[in-house]
């Protein structure tokens, strides 16, 4: 731990407390999904398949998490290879991070998570760059409000607010037309950081399902993998769409409690 995370946690730690009693905040869980893990802050590994255009803005979004006082991080380099960031397989126990130019296919974003019941078993974050490459959208604050968002779903946050062309919270999980603001969208606020309390307040046991111990760029087994490119026909059925269907959520059954739950923000 470095001395500014540490600083970073006494000061969320101390501002919650007079926001918690100033406002009344809202609950942004994504339906109560969360890592299963047997003790806090527990460790996530981010597999790190981005390229260098990326790579600031995923580091970023890491050291933003990680300022969470349930929560660490931790990056391993993943493969960039153009296929691997094409098809950005999945991998048990881990958030993997991939980029690349996926073509018109009018999403931007998507964070994909693979639960058993409410326990998440794997997950990724998908960015487009076919459209990171306009001018719309290839700016700091759009990939940091996007990078930050994406990551953050993969944990089991909501978005604190869908609607677009209002004023920002300062949250990374409220949309906005205006990533920069101000206020800035392009981190997480305290809001955020106290409904990660609330999401971990409990504990699971002994059946983790964050592989935090494992170090290093070990690849898993076949098995454990799931290409996530496939065409929106197979994300399953739609379960959500607001935001005038900018903002959608798709669920496809694997059997039993399994699903694997796809989030995704279309651009304008
Ligand atoms: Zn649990
Ligand atoms: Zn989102």
């Amino acid at each position: 731990m470095t001395g500014s995370r540490i600083v970073g946690r006494l000061m969320v730690g101390s501002v919650l407390t007079l926001a918690a009693g100033a406002v009344l905040l809202g609950d942004h869980s994504w339906n109560g999904y969360h890592w299963a893990r047997s003790s806090n802050p527990f460790t996530l590994t981010v597999v790190d398949s981005v390229t260098s255009e990326w790579d600031a803005y995923l580091n970023e979004a890491i050291a933003d998490w990680t300022a969470s006082s349930v929560l660490d991080l931790t990056r391993v380099a993943g493969k960039t290879g153009s296929r691997d960031r094409y098809l950005c397989s999945s991998i048990r126990g881990r958030v993997r991070v991939c980029n690349y130019p996926y073509g018109d296919t009018g999403w931007l974003g998507i964070a994909r998570i693979w639960v058993n019941g409410v326990h998440i078993t794997k997950a990724i974050t998908a960015v487009n760059d076919t459209y990171f490459s306009t001018a719309t959208y290839n700016t700091a604050p759009w990939r940091r409000l996007v990078m930050c968002q994406e990551v953050g779903h993969d944990f089991g946050l909501d978005h604190q607010d869908e609607i677009f062309d209002n004023v920002n919270l300062g949250s990374c999980m409220d949309y906005t037309s205006d990533p920069d603001g101000p206020p800035s969208n392009e981190h997480p606020n305290l809001h955020d950081y106290e409904q990660l309390e609330t999401i971990y307040a409990h504990t699971d046991g002994k059946s983790a399902t964050a592989n935090g111990s494992a170090a290093g760029g070990s690849a898993p087994s076949a098995a454990d993998e799931d290409d996530f490119v496939d065409p929106p026909a197979q994300w399953g059925r739609l379960v959500r769409s607001i935001a005038g269907g900018r903002v959608q959520v798709y669920e496809r059954d694997l059997g039993g409690p399994n699903r694997v739950v796809t989030r995704v923000v279309w651009v304008q």
